[in-house]
């Protein structure tokens, strides 16, 4: 009561100054105690990402009465997409948003933390993060860096990709100029696919006029705006990104610094926006992908040819392997994934997939 009482007579001052001032009793209102700033990956008003992050952010003003506030950069502001992780470092931003497996280069043991080919779904992967000790190894990673890493929210299932010539088996990949990031690009040169990074922006018109043959981006619910269903006949399901996690970062001084009631409405709404997210890219895709086989009735889904999976799968253990031998967390999250995938699919075959197999009509 005697709180709410000296709140008010504060809030009343700073009323009367900003009256004074020309200002208004709105602005003195809204005034937060904590204005913390987010660098994302994303361009500006990038949807289902970005919409994460706004949520995220909408939450922490709400939940703690506008005590404190996230003010959003993207990558349109701040010109350094994959330099999120060097500035939350850096405590340029006290926050960031984009994906683990970006952070490959300048620590080989961040890559585990998205996706990885033939790794686990998303409920496996959940199960994982949150119960299955994978919070504590993406700790362990991440405290080297002095920040913090949380699940950021997943596209669910990534589609393998939109391809111009149908591939029938492993030769069909020689020579394939394909647009493919991360590990699965490391995997596919070893089949002869020269593998290229091409700017969003720029990958249409590549594909449209041959400098690439194919490329992959997400699944429905991002690649429907990109228009590359109308230039591509072939659509291909996903081996390379099963579970794609985001990331919210966090600098570990900034984050300790807070009260804790702000800490644990932080770390609840990163959770809740990233579970939302996962939700939303489900529906986004499957709205879109209603959209797209009605349009364009002569797109085929394809899935990749035994013999080309299998090859897939033996240099993807390969290349794990001769990293492992390199680097000992490297090898701890390796193995770590790879015993609980093994746990945690035989639930997934009696479960999901015994329902799945024989109820799709
Ligand atoms: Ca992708």
């Amino acid at each position: 009561m005697i709180k709410r009482f000296s709140r008010l007579i504060v809030c009343t001052m700073v009323a009367c100054s900003l009256l004074l001032a020309g200002g208004t009793l709105q602005s003195a209102e809204a005034a937060p105690k904590y204005s913390w700033k987010l660098a994302m990956t994303w361009p500006t008003n990038f949807p289902i990402f970005g919409d994460a992050v706004k949520n995220m952010a909408a939450m922490v003003k709400e939940m703690s009465g506008g005590e404190m506030e996230i003010r959003i950069d993207s990558k349109n502001k701040h010109k350094a997409p994959f330099g999120v992780l060097d500035m939350v470092k850096a405590g340029q931003y006290e926050m960031g948003h984009s994906a683990s497996y970006y952070w490959k280069g300048k620590d080989i043991n961040t890559l585990f933390f998205t996706t990885m080919p033939f790794g686990m779904i998303a409920p496996e992967q959940y199960a994982w993060f949150y119960y299955g000790g994978g919070m504590e190894l993406m700790k362990k990673v991440y405290d080297r860096h002095g920040v913090n890493s949380y699940p950021g929210g997943n596209t669910g299932n990534q589609m393998g990709g939109w391809f111009q010539k149908e591939i029938k088996g492993l030769d069909d990949l020689k020579g394939l100029k394909m647009r493919i990031p991360g590990f699965a690009g490391e995997v596919l040169s070893k089949l002869g696919v020269v593998v290229t990074n091409i700017p969003a922006g720029e990958l249409y018109t590549a594909l449209d006029r041959g400098t690439i043959d194919a490329l992959e981006w997400v699944g429905p619910s991002l690649d429907l705006n990109m228009g590359f269903h109308k230039i591509a006949p072939f659509y291909y399901t996903g081996w390379h990104e099963p579970a794609t996690e985001l990331q919210f970062l966090v600098n570990q001084k900034k984050f300790n610094a807070l009260p804790k009631h702000l800490q644990a409405i932080i770390e609840t709404a990163m959770k809740y926006a990233a579970y939302d997210m996962y939700a939303r890219s489900y529906h986004d895709s499957a709205v879109n992908w209603e959209k797209i086989s009605k349009e364009y009735p002569n797109i085929k889904i394809r899935t990749f040819p035994k013999e080309v999976i299998a090859a897939m799968k033996k240099e993807n253990k390969k290349l794990l392997i001769e990293k492992s031998a390199k680097d000992a967390t490297f090898k701890e999250i390796y193995e770590a994934q790879k015993t609980y995938l093994k746990k945690v699919r035989k639930w997934t075959e009696i479960s999901d997939y015994a329902y799945l197999k024989d109820n799709i009509d």
